[in-house]
């Protein structure tokens, strides 16, 4: 470590006195202009984690679905996946180590995590479309140099094609090729091979309108439209030439006001979707024929999906060792279903054996291997994806014959209640299992859990504010009444047990 190096640059990147950034599970997120110095620690950070797991770490610059003057910053892990933990807090101390403290910080990193300085490191770097974007990720890159890390910088890139890069780079390019034409020809490929088995192909399933949320979406869906024009025609909006990243459109707009997003003339049942800022989150909706809009997100996509694939491993059969979960399609019960068999599909072990079925079989298991084949190859391991997903969507959608009417009808939502409770720190909640199931503080998933089984069809999860103090109480149940009454028990306990503030939780809405 040439610490003389260090200290003259990150004298450049020098830390406004006292300011205090934590990283969460969207890595460090604040106004753009605070975030210099952020930068410059997370391409050491990013050198020190790749020597240490000797793989290719990335780092994104983007806040997602934050307004444009913010940004933010979060690191990738060797298979795509989020920041280990003890790192995070490593993040976090590295950022807000006062400039004289930070070689110390930086060392004892080193030491506590055992890090071998004369391994190579080698660091991916990806950002959104933020006019603070580029000269930020610039910082990182100073970061990687003065670290003696090597680097590429791939520019733009949404948030889920980075972590594929990351992926692609650490399998030795067995799950794909690390560059952008890479991933368009590998999604893109699988998806023309699944809509060529569509019997329905009408222009109902050939046209689909985005809202691209002013970003980075809009951007690589344009470089890819022509790969998969054979199967699907994409129309954009809000694609960046006039609008604000995440003004009045994007899936988070669309999800919290329930309406279209603006810019975007919506016929009665015409399917149309939104991405996020950084295109790794995805909603549908459309307007029937009275004017009313539907939101289409999280569990019926899901539903979608893992019903499609349950039909398919029901139709492989015995062949495939695989569990096929018989669920009743109440909420979460198909995400947690499609979590299960991804997870399974994933394994190499049984990727190599939907191969092999698929050459093998007879006509109608082998049409089906081959279509999970295709599904497998179109669905991004490495991160949540919104053009992934929307890619998979819509070869379902055409191969089912299914209209946005008919999906949305699949399923009924269970009666739920989402509840606020604020505590003095978040932090003292932490969780696992995509959130489903709080760690920390002690106590509080069983008293979770003895709440749930008071009540019918019930589930309720909680989960800290990814930028406040507040925790976040979800409950779901039979009825409107039952799902009310176990949201304002389960703010109850969170309340007492993860140190609430201010008023007790009150019942009624
Ligand atoms: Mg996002």
């Amino acid at each position: 470590m040439d610490l003389g190096a260090i200290t003259k640059y990150s004298a450049l990147h020098a830390k406004p006195n006292g300011l205090i950034l934590q990283y969460g599970t969207a890595g460090f997120r604040t106004k753009a202009e605070h975030l210099d110095h952020v930068m410059f620690r997370m391409g050491l950070l990013a050198v020190l984690r790749s020597k240490q797991t000797k793989s290719t770490i990335g780092v994104m610059v983007t806040a997602s679905h934050n307004p444009e003057e913010d940004n933010g910053v979060k690191l990738v892990d060797p298979l795509g996946e989020m920041l280990a933990p003890s790192w995070e807090e490593h993040a976090t101390c590295l950022a807000n180590a006062e400039e004289q403290d930070m070689q110390r910080v930086l060392i004892d990193i080193s030491e506590k995590e055992a890090v071998n300085l004369q391994q190579d490191a080698f660091v991916v770097i990806g950002r959104d479309t933020r006019p603070s974007s580029e000269k930020l990720s610039q910082s990182v890159i100073d970061g990687v140099t003065v670290l003696g890390g090597q680097f590429h910088d791939y520019g733009l890139l949404t948030t889920p094609q980075l972590h594929y890069m990351v992926y692609c780079r650490n399998t030795g390019g067995r799950y794909g090729k690390a560059t952008i034409e890479g991933y368009y020809q590998k999604l893109s490929k699988a998806f023309v091979e699944l809509t060529k088995q569509a019997s329905c192909s009408g222009d109902e399933y050939r046209s689909l309108k985005v809202d691209c949320a002013n970003g980075i979406g809009a951007l690589k869906l344009r470089e890819m439209e022509h790969y998969f024009s054979q199967g699907l025609s994409v129309q954009l909006f809000n694609d960046g030439s006039k609008g604000k990243l995440n003004h009045l459109c994007g899936a988070d707009f669309v999800k919290s006001h329930q309406k279209p997003p603006q810019g975007m003339e919506i016929k009665s049942n015409e399917r149309c979707c939104s991405f996020d800022g950084d295109a790794d989150r995805i909603v549908y909706y459309y307007h029937d024929t009275d004017g009313h809009f539907h939101l289409i997100d999280g569990d019926k996509i899901a539903t979608l999906i893992s019903s499609f694939l349950k039909e398919l491993l029901v139709e492989i059969g015995e062949s495939l060792n695989i569990g096929v979960v018989q669920t009743a399609y109440a909420n979460g019960s198909s995400t947690r279903y499609l979590e299960e068999v991804m997870k399974a599909l994933f394994s190499t072990a049984v990727e190599m054996k939907i191969k092999q079925s698929a050459q093998q079989l007879e006509d109608k298991k082998r049409k089906a291997a081959k279509m999970l084949e295709n599904i497998i190859d179109l669905f991004n391991q490495a991160a949540g994806d919104a053009i992934s997903d929307m890619l998979v969507i819509e070869a379902i959608l055409a191969l089912k014959g299914l209209t946005v009417q008919q999906w949305d009808a699949l399923y009924t939502d269970l009666p739920n209640r989402q509840l606020k409770v604020q505590v003095a720190d978040r932090r003292v909640i932490s969780t696992t299992n995509a959130e489903r199931q709080a760690v920390t503080p002690p106590g509080l998933q069983e008293a979770i859990n003895d709440l749930v089984k008071k009540y019918k069809l019930s589930r309720a999860f909680v989960r800290p504010s990814g930028t406040e103090d507040v925790v976040r109480v979800y409950a779901e149940a039979d009825s409107q009444e039952s799902a009310d009454h176990l949201a304002h028990e389960v703010s109850l306990a969170v309340f007492q047990l993860a140190g609430g503030i201010g008023e007790r939780p009150q019942p009624g809405f």
